[in-house]
């Protein structure tokens, strides 16, 4: 089972996915999606919660 996180549901408008196994490791690979897509210089609080908060888990 993975945990997925859809960007669109962090805010972006983007039709990105991150898939990972772990909390730690989606949070990392959110990070530089976010970085690469959006120009997201820094990953802060808000954000992480943000990203927990609409993290799915994958069937
Ligand atoms: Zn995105």
């Amino acid at each position: 089972m993975a945990l997925v996180v859809h960007c669109r549901d962090v805010g972006f408008d983007c039709d990105g996915v991150v898939k990972a196994d772990s909390e730690q490791e989606l949070l990392q690979l959110v990070a530089a999606h976010a970085a690469e897509a959006h120009g997201l210089q820094e990953v802060t609080d808000d954000v992480v919660l943000k990203v927990k908060s609409v993290v799915r888990e994958d069937e």
